[in-house]
């Protein structure tokens, strides 16, 4: 699946230099801190576009690596878990209920809490086998609060990239879809998939 990167590539969008989005980046501001933990070979994919998220949303903190010590530790500055929530990856084993919502927050035992309580977010961005590699790498994400997305809407990825589930969106979809419903302003969620597209359209065009 992985492409040869040739042409050299661009320090703040991290596509090839060819490619550059930089100058369709609309950076915006959210009241939700953003947390994005990339698996070291997601971002060596041509196909990541977990960079064009953290360059829409400013403030956003985008680590590369395994694991990390802590919240604290990957966010580089003090943070309460209780205050986080991570976008689950495993289902609820309890709610039939809760799976048929399209966005909920949820304690550790799957009992639903209420989302302004929320002052932060983690994305874990790789595949789903580097995903789950940095989920059990990283035991801190078990004192968070778990997001559970089960959107009507099916990844724009298409062809392009296969997607582990159908429920499973890109991260900046399920980016844009969680800070949607975190009541961010809808011109967020704009920018995130506007972006998005101008990515899979220039992707498509190889
Ligand atoms: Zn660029």
């Amino acid at each position: 699946m992985e492409h040869a990167q040739t042409s050299p590539k661009c320090a703040d969008c991290w596509r090839a230099k060819s490619k550059c989005l930089c100058s369709e980046i609309k950076s915006l501001t959210t009241k939700t801190q953003v947390l994005i933990l990339q698996h070291p070979q997601e971002a060596r994919n041509p196909l990541t576009s977990a960079r064009l998220a953290s360059a829409t949303l400013k403030g956003t903190t985008h680590k590369v690596g395994l694991n990390w010590r802590s919240l604290t530790a990957a966010l580089g500055r003090p943070a309460e878990s209780k205050d986080w929530a991570v976008l689950y990856l495993g289902t609820l084993k309890n709610s039939a209920q809760i799976n048929k919502t399209p966005f909920q927050i949820v304690t550790q035992k799957g009992t639903p809490v209420d989302p302004t309580s929320i002052k932060g977010i983690v994305i874990l961005d790789g595949n789903w086998k580097q995903s789950k590699t940095l989920w059990w790498r990283n035991p801190w994400l078990l004192k968070l609060k778990r997001i559970v997305l089960n959107p009507e809407v099916r990844s724009n990825w298409g062809k392009l990239r296969k997607q582990p589930r159908p429920e499973c969106l890109s991260t900046i979809e399920s980016l844009s879809f969680t800070l949607q419903n975190l009541n961010e302003s809808p011109k967020v969620s704009e920018a995130l998939e506007t972006i998005f597209q101008k990515h899979v359209d220039s992707m498509s065009k190889d």
